[in-house]
């Protein structure tokens, strides 16, 4: 991390007051406040904006048919936008609403300045022109004749006619831009983002710019334009500004010299369907107006939900209340940064939203936070074990359980190549999955360690109690990086983890991310559950317990359905516990591939009853992580039913459903076998249900 200090501003659009949220909004905003967090934990100096826009004749419209005034409606509309915004731990240092004056005095000394601006060619960068065309009131704008379907020129997006329509406005010359928004965009001067906006935007410009209109004479619900006061300026004009007149331009404000016109970076974050106004319109107003231009672009991508396009009139819509109602903010921030990466199209869908709360969550990062935790304060008193420093090795040692906290621990201190600058410049590169996946991987690092290091064998040798307390010094640490690093996405669960710790609950600040903040003898916090497991329909599991997990179940496991499952050949009920443990000869080897298909999981008994009538067979009650079934297994002749409760066994889970003496299994349990009775293949360690067995 450089000593200076980087200054930015992060912006997302002004979100139109025509209508509540929708979850596109919840993306962009969620996405611009992970990049200010991770750039505030990176030591910057940012200043993060987002608002409304609320002027226009949809307003006009709509509070006339609410029955409301305009300001009415807008700040009914607003205040919805705000409020969801602290449901998703949004933190923005501004929210500007275009109603208000400093905005109207930020867009009249924009406009003063084009006005008397000149093109690069020496003409007025603004001037009155006749305009006539096809409008669409909705829009609130004109259309292109081959954009309108035929018959009634009906607007492709609003499904209505529109209206022939020719009045006088004032006109921005952007025309007269193209060489030097080519130039500004092929330079990297203004870096579009992902490269396909790019090249799209490059597109444009080559088939050459058309001037457009800024301002509007049938509009009352807007900022009047000075020469013609039956007019208001147009939304380039008005909306676009709100990234400056926020920050302070029309009184040459502290905030815009420090981080608008003085800062390193200028980035707005937006839909794909906004790129031309934000990359051609918004760049070439401020250069005429001889403001500083955006620096960086970046178009996110628009969301499906099973497949099908959002909308409002088929009813296929993401609430955006809803979704973080129902997990919380952590996992829906979370999910929709983790789920695709930033900029692509992606698919949400239900089940994927639950498999991932409970994978990555409650398996992968819930239970490395309890292990950890449990085993300090069971072994070490409640404290936190002597420090362990790193010795700087030359290269990796071999990959021996500890070995692993050694690389971690190590790749953190080292500046430029540690953990911690990797995450933050994934960060940094708007990469929201690829930091969260680089996370992760090291969380499953931390998982696998503690089954090798087996911290409660150590725990038995008191000749190996150092060893112990390295190891668990480490690990601690370890789960305060992750906590420091996932803050960015998950500023709630990061908290917490602080508090457990015993740090205190609070935000990670950038001296957080250095190796070994632990104190030594410090008592830790009291261990609450970070994210309860729940079922498909996302509701908390009952009876389940967050169990430690080494490795969880894959997200199309938890997504299978049991009952979609067709019923099989039925097995011979004997072959049931022995079948798995018969080994394939060795002229009838299989591929790793056909092993895969086999589904092998963790599987924790919670009830087990004697099948009247067999000699055998007992009806078990197993909790998959995912769902309780049913399985039956012929091992009654070698345990008792009630000594198997609590037990931890393996089931084949993608077995199809059978029946054994009438009463259905869904799946085997594995067992061997010592002169014909049946003998439990069980775990060296204890993990949680429904971590995959490979
Ligand atoms: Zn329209």
């Amino acid at each position: 991390m450089s000593t200076t200090k980087r200054v930015s501003v992060i912006t997302t659009p002004i979100y139109y007051v025509n209508d509540l949220p929708h979850v596109g909004h919840a993306y962009t905003t969620i996405a611009a406040d992970t990049l200010a967090r991770a750039r505030r934990l990176g030591g910057q100096d940012v200043f993060f904006l987002t608002g409304t826009d609320e002027h226009g004749q949809n307003i006009e419209r709509i509070a006339r048919e609410r029955g409301i005034s305009e300001q009415e409606h807008c700040d009914a509309i607003s205040a919805a936008f705000r409020s969801l915004w602290d449901r998703y731990d949004i933190r923005y240092d501004r929210f500007i609403r275009t109603t208000e004056d400093v905005h109207r005095r930020g867009v009249l000394k924009l406009w003063a300045r084009l006005r008397g601006a000149k093109t690069p060619d020496g003409r007025d960068a603004v001037y009155l022109g006749k305009y006539s065309g096809w409008y669409c009131p909705r829009c609130e704008g004109f259309k292109d004749e081959e954009e309108l379907r035929q018959p009634d020129n009906v607007c492709p997006d609003h499904e209505r006619p529109c209206e022939w329509t020719e009045e006088e406005n004032f006109f921005f010359r952007l025309s007269a831009y193209e060489g030097w928004l080519r130039e500004t965009i092929e330079s990297d001067r203004l870096r579009i983002r992902p490269d396909s906006r790019r090249n799209e935007i490059l597109g444009v410009i080559k088939q050459g710019l058309k001037d457009f209109s800024v301002s509007r004479a049938r509009v009352k619900w807007g900022i009047a334009v000075p020469e013609q006061p039956d007019h208001v300026l147009y939304v380039w004009v008005d909306a676009l500004s709100n990234y400056v007149t926020a920050l302070g331009f029309a009184d040459d404000g502290e905030a815009y010299r420090h981080y608008w016109a003085g800062g390193d970076e200028r980035l707005h974050l937006i839909g794909k369907d906004i790129i031309r106004f934000h990359c051609l319109y918004w760049p070439a107003i401020l250069h005429a107006a001889g403001v500083p231009v955006p620096t960086r672009e970046f178009a996110q991508g628009f969301i499906t939900r099973d497949g099908r396009k959002l909308s409002k009139t088929t009813g296929n819509v993401i609430d955006p209340v809803a979704l973080v109602q129902r997990l919380g903010p952590d996992a829906a921030r979370y999910f929709v940064l983790r789920e695709a990466p930033y900029g692509a199209d992606w698919d949400f869908t239900d089940s994927a939203f639950v498999g991932r709360y409970n994978a990555d969550l409650a398996n992968d990062l819930g239970n490395l936070v309890s292990r950890a935790l449990t085993m300090a304060a069971k072994y070490c008193d409640g404290k936190v074990p002597p420090r362990w420093e790193p010795s700087v090795p030359e290269g990796v040692g071999p990959a021996r359980a500890v070995d692993f906290t050694e690389m971690f621990a190590t790749s953190v201190c080292v500046p430029n190549d540690g953990l911690a600058a990797k995450v933050l410049g994934r960060y940094e590169d708007i990469d929201f999955s690829g930091a969260l996946t680089e996370l992760w991987g090291w969380i499953g690092q931390f998982n696998q360690a503690i089954v090798q290091a087996q911290p409660w064998s150590l725990a038995k040798d008191p000749a190996r109690r150092g060893e112990l307390e390295a190891f668990l010094y480490r690990l601690l640490e370890g789960v305060r990086l992750v906590a420091v690093l996932v803050s960015p996405v998950m500023p709630r669960a990061a908290s917490r983890i602080f508090g457990m710790l015993g740090v205190g609950e609070r935000e990670p600040t950038p001296g957080d991310l250095a190796w070994g903040r632990l104190e030594p003898g410090r008592p830790l916090g009291s261990i609450l559950p970070l994210f309860p497991r729940v079922d498909r329909d996302g509701e908390p599991k009952s009876g389940s317990e967050d169990a430690p997990a080494t490795k969880t179940a894959t997200k199309k496991q938890k997504e299978t359905p049991v009952s979609e499952t067709t019923p099989p050949p039925a097995p011979k009920p004997e072959a049931a516990p022995a079948a798995a443990a018969t080994a394939a000869t060795a002229g009838d080897r299989i591929d790793i591939a056909e092993f895969a298909k086999v589904e092998l999981r963790a599987a924790k008994i919670t009830a087990a009853e004697k099948i009247a009538g067999s000699k055998k067979l007992v009806r078990l009650q197993v909790d998959l992580g995912s769902d309780v079934r049913q399985v039956v297994a012929g091992i009654a002749d070698a345990y008792e039913a009630e000594a198997l409760v609590g037990k931890t066994v393996i089931v084949v889970a993608n077995l199809k459903p059978a029946k054994l003496m009438g009463v259905e299994s869904n799946g085997m349990v594995l067992a061997g076998s010592i002169d014909g009775k049946a003998v439990l293949c069980s775990f060296d360690a204890e993990v949680a249900p429904g971590t995959k067995v490979k």
